[in-house]
């Protein structure tokens, strides 16, 4: 069995070339510069979790009947470690990031994994990639824990065995071009999540059942799609990866409830920074008749989309098969924009902490 402080750590014998990291450092993008090693815990129903280690990333070899492959039985974490001025590599909120990885994997019938042994092994590979954090303006390292069914069974239950991994890649900013708002395509063909079912689990199959919705935003020229309620297909849930929030003109901000939504860390913390000012949050369903006739009344000033992939991002229009209209002047507007420095320079220890949601790594 494995607790927190046995993680074994093997470095890369062959590890990237500084001058060559430098290069891939200077314009990551995101999800595509991968850093030298990658994290690993196994589990087996009978010894539990065990030879949890820190490895030179590489190919996993896998039988063609392992589980996860038939059945998607799959979830995953997405959080990010920054570079303080002072040079420390930090972690936000990572417990959070291990609670929610805990309720994922119950709604999945997979095992939980113990809080620190998820957050020991972020910290580990943090902590030996440390030099992969870019210092290009707005860069972090994202770090993507998951776990996966790797029982070799074909049959419909939950798997016996389980890998448990942690990647890293270095990124820049998630929208391209440093969008200043993004436009977004109201899915009225698909869902993504229904009462009963996975909207609040963050698994693979939420994706892969959003794919077809996201390339038809891209198709109508939008960057995200929205999805509405899958009852009555009218009230805004969220964004195939973001949390959305609805600032109006007294000062109020809503985001739809949870339940079929997934519970964002970047949600979370957005309601507490905002009711720490005064400002009142409302988790209250919102309808697109309500959207579109705040939108055009004025009374609805501002939306913004958060998540840790992309931060806090406003969202300047809507368009779908029966709408399209603009949000105030289609830009980034004050409030959004406050709540993004706010939270990245806590983020990026810039500002004061004073919640303490930041942990410093090593
Ligand atoms: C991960 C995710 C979010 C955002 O969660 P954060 O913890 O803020 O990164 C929102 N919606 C979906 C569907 C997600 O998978």
């Amino acid at each position: 069995m494995t607790d927190g402080a046995t993680f074994a750590i093997q470095p890369n014998a062959n590890p990237i070339p500084a001058s060559e990291r430098a290069v891939r450092l200077e314009n990551p993008g995101f999800g595509t510069v991968f850093t030298d090693h990658m994290a690993m815990i196994r589990y087996q129903a009978e010894k539990g979790w065990h030879d949890a280690q820190v490895t030179a990333r590489g190919p996993l070899s896998l039988d063609p009947a392992s589980a996860v492959l038939h059945y998607a039985q799959e979830i995953f974490e997405g959080m990010k470690a920054y570079r303080t001025p002072a040079g420390d590599a930090v972690l936000f909120r990572p417990d959070a990031n291990a609670a929610r990885f805990r309720e994922s994997a119950r709604r999945m019938a997979m095992p939980e994994l113990p809080d620190e042994l998820f957050v020991g092994a972020v910290e580990a590979l943090v902590n030996i990639d440390r030099d992969w954090i870019p210092a290009v303006e707005g860069g972090s390292l994202y770090l993507r824990p998951f776990m996966f069914a790797s029982e070799v069974f074909l049959g419909v239950k939950p798997s016996s065995e389980y890998l448990f991994l942690v990647i890293a890649s270095s990124v820049g900013a998630y929208f391209k071009g440093g969008k200043d708002a993004v436009t977004v395509w109201v899915s009225s063909d698909y869902t993504r999540a229904a009462p009963g079912g996975t909207g609040a689990a963050k698994c693979g199959g939420n994706y892969a059942a959003g794919l077809i919705a996201q390339a038809q935003a891209s198709e109508n020229g939008c960057d995200q799609v929205v999805f509405l309620d899958a009852v009555e297909r009218r009230y805004v849930e969220e964004l195939g990866g973001m949390n959305i929030f609805f600032v109006f003109d007294d000062g109020s901000m809503l985001t739809p409830p949870l339940g079929t939504v997934l519970p964002g860390i970047t949600r979370a913390s957005v309601m507490t920074m905002a009711r720490d000012k005064g400002v009142e949050v409302r988790e209250q369903l919102y309808s697109m008749e309500d959207w579109r006739t705040d939108a055009a009344s004025g009374r609805l000033k501002e939306v913004f989309a958060c998540g840790t992939a992309a931060v806090i991002t406003a969202i300047g229009e809507v368009r779908g098969t029966e709408h399209g209209f603009t949000i105030g002047n289609g830009g980034t507007g004050p409030v959004t924009r406050a709540l993004r420095d706010e939270l990245t320079g806590i983020q990026r220890g810039t500002r004061p902490d004073p919640y303490g949601w930041v942990k410093k790594v090593g």
